[in-house]
């Protein structure tokens, strides 16, 4: 298992179960893809006789748990992000196929729903401790290339710097706040989605329009034994040049809810659609072409291409973990945006 190696993105595909509408208008049809979990295959039906296979690191049937979605996609990226390194989660997927659901999900009435960005606080505040560590988060929200503070809707406009030295983002007036346990976290997320939710009532756009991005923070001091072996790990420096010296070593968790991946019709009524097209368009090619460039090893990540890339870059390469799950729905009637999204995922391994 490769779950930890730097570099390589891993790609695991998730199919959501067929909704009301879809068990009704679609009865007589059978689901575009097959799914082989135990081989880790999919196939995609064409027509009647005929089927492409794609090998994904994993396939995530209908009957996937948010529990295993989680152990197989993220918590490799959050234990490493523990360890000090960076790491990415980032779901992409056409529009109502479950990207949300799969990192989003509060599980207030189930616990079971719990999403991603939930169950990885839950590990990363079980690990740290608090007298020494902190935690802390931004949410933002990026739309036509402008990069919104969805934790201070007044703060539409943040700035993106590089420090020319390591490579790092930061996002100087970004909202950051320290999270000392669950419950705060989870009231934190509410007002999130509640700015959310206005700023794009304002903007008269839909939520799939834009990508959403929580930023976590790990601050943690290491001393005495572990010393040793946390010298050569991870993004660590060194604090004092005491007989005990304490170190602090710094891992950043990005959990990234792409905009949906559809094209959008150009013809659109709304008079924004083209442009959102356009911006949509580019920051999800611009991060295919950075996935890709993972994918191969190459020296050159081209990050420069969007505002979204530029905010990824100190999650790319290097000692980062990414991880991608791809979202698709059953319906006969999707299979071309199932298709490209499938594309996306294959080149990206
Ligand atoms: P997206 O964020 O990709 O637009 P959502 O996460 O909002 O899609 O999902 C669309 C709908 O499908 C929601 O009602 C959601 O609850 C449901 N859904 C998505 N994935 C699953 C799943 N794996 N199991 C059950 N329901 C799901
Ligand atoms: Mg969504």
């Amino acid at each position: 298992d490769d779950a930890g190696v730097p570099g390589r993105v891993r790609v695991a595909v998730r199919l959501r179960p067929r909704n009301a509408e879809e068990l009704v208008a679609d009865a007589d049809f059978a689901d575009c893809v097959e799914l082989q979990p135990e081989f880790k295959r999919l196939k995609l039906r064409k027509n009647n006789w005929d089927t492409d296979t794609y090998e994904f690191d994993e396939v995530l049937t209908e009957f996937a748990s948010q529990k295993r979605v989680y152990e197989v996609v993220a918590k490799p990226v959050v234990e490493s992000v523990l360890d000090g390194y960076n790491g990415t989660v980032m779901a992409y997927g056409q529009t109502g196929t479950g990207k949300t659901y799969t990192l989003g999900r509060l599980g207030e009435e189930d616990t079971a729903d719990r999403g991603i960005i939930v169950r990885a606080m839950e590990d990363i505040l079980a690990d740290v401790s608090l007298e020494t560590d902190s935690v802390s988060v931004s949410y933002l929200q990026l739309y036509m290339e402008s990069l919104q503070d969805l934790l201070d809707p007044t703060n539409d406009n943040i700035s993106i710097v590089e420090d020319p030295k390591s490579g790092d983002i930061s996002l100087p007036g970004a909202t950051l706040v320290e999270i000392r346990d669950q419950r705060s976290f989870l009231e934190l997320l509410r007002l999130g989605e509640a700015h959310r939710y206005a700023a794009n009532t304002r903007l008269n756009t839909e939520s799939s329009r834009s990508h959403a991005l929580l930023m976590v923070h790990v601050k943690r001091s290491v001393k005495g034994r572990d010393l040793a072996h946390s010298f050569h790990n991870g993004n660590t420096t060194n604090m004092a040049k005491s007989l005990r010296p304490t170190l602090v070593r710094k891992g950043k968790l990005v959990v990234v809810d792409l905009a949906g991946s559809e094209r959008i019709d150009k013809s659109g009524s709304e008079g924004h659609t083209l442009e959102e097209a356009k911006s949509i368009n580019l920051s999800l090619s611009a991060l295919g072409k950075c996935i890709n460039a993972l994918a191969e090893n190459s020296a050159h990540v081209p990050v420069r291409d969007s505002k979204l890339t530029r905010l990824l870059r100190d999650s790319f390469g290097g000692t980062a973990r990414t991880s991608l799950v791809i979202t698709i729905g059953p319906s006969p009637r999707h299979r071309g945006e199932t298709t490209s999204t499938i594309m996306f995922g294959q080149r990206a391994m």
